[in-house]
């Protein structure tokens, strides 16, 4: 965990992020489908990031729209991906 410290005229502000993350894992997923951001069809990736240091996070999944890049989106606004 990093911690940045910002003075904003004279506003002190606090920015704590995870670790750095990098990309382990990216490649296509699956058939081409509709993004509901695009409004057309698209490629999707399936991109597992990992952070550089042992961590609490661990390694996160995500499917994203090869072009806007937004996770999960080939599902229907609000709907949730379900792992298996
Ligand atoms: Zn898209």
């Amino acid at each position: 965990m990093s911690c940045q410290t910002i003075d904003l005229s004279g506003t002190i502000v606090h920015i704590s992020r995870g670790p750095e993350m990098v990309e382990v894992v990216n490649r296509r997923d699956g058939e081409t489908r509709w993004c509901f951001t695009c409004r057309t069809r698209r490629e999707f990736r399936y991109i597992v990031m990992a952070p550089t240091v042992p961590d609490y996070y661990g390694p996160n999944a995500d499917i994203k729209c090869g072009h806007c890049k937004t996770s999960d989106g080939d599902l229907f606004p609000g709907g949730e991906r379900e792992w298996e």
